[in-house]
């Protein structure tokens, strides 16, 4: 389906341009930049993922991020689905002492003294120096890994410090009733031939979901494989209600 080759291709180069973006999306350089009360580039990625998943939902991890874009191509190696509902507790286990992290290191500072959104860059790129390329193949072994150990989009279920911010738009986004992009399914046309949950990338069971009616999950990413590989179009990804 079309849809899906540009979502993979976005993802493709999202992952190739990682080497000059990884900064601004470290949860570390965020308490490096609070210590000394400054609002860097990965500070602002976060608020803007927020944001954004109001909207979008977690879209983002589904078709722009570069952790995505590797995970995915390690499923054409190993293509299994991630097991058990703890593994996705882990990252909000790591978050919440994360966000208490940050809010330390600005008390610390004294507060907020200025911005720089390409804080310890190299004119903006991330992996210029010896340092930064130890960090780049680092993270990629530790991303390589869990996706291979813990299945497809581990790292997304297990570690991924972005997500929660996402998670936490979402169910914000639907309480406050805004319309936003979501899933949508006409379960009376389902045939019950599980193509939609064999191809979810998150391991969900989509069509439980659809015969559910509840097409909304914390895990979901929006990637729309299942409404592209549902042989009956049951399943759609609107912003319509
Ligand atoms: S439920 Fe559908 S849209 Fe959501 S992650 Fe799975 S395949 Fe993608
Ligand atoms: S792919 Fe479509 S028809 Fe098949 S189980 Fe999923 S929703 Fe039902």
């Amino acid at each position: 389906m079309k849809r899906q080759r540009i979502r993979k291709l976005l993802l493709l180069i999202s992952f190739l341009l990682f080497p000059v973006t990884l900064f601004y999306f470290s949860p570390y350089l965020i308490i490096m930049g609070g210590l000394e009360g400054i609002i860097t580039g990965s500070f602002i990625m976060f608020a803007a993922l927020f944001l954004i998943s109001l909207f979008f939902g977690r879209a983002f991890c589904g078709w722009l991020c570069p952790a995505g874009g590797l995970q995915e191509c390690c499923m054409l190696a190993v293509d299994k689905k991630v097991n058990g509902r703890k593994v996705n507790l882990i990252k909000y286990i790591i978050w919440i002492p994360w966000l208490a992290g940050i809010a330390l290191a600005f008390i610390t500072a004294g507060g907020v003294h200025s911005v720089n959104f390409f804080y310890m860059t190299f004119h903006g790129i991330s992996a210029a120096s010896l340092p930064g390329l130890i960090t780049y193949f680092g993270i990629i072994i530790l991303i390589t890994l869990l996706a291979l150990l813990l299945g497809r989009r581990g790292m997304c279920h297990s570690i991924c410090w972005m997500a929660p911010f996402m998670v936490i738009g979402t169910k914000l986004s639907t309480a406050l009733h805004i319309p936003s992009l979501h899933l949508k399914s006409n379960s009376s046309n389902c045939v019950n031939c599980n193509l939609c949950t064999r191809n979810c990338p998150m391991s969900l069971e989509v069509s439980s979901m659809v015969l559910g009616d509840t097409m909304s999950h914390s895990e979901c990413i929006l990637c729309g494989e299942c409404a592209d590989s549902c042989p009956k179009k049951v399943i759609k990804l609107t912003f319509k209600s």
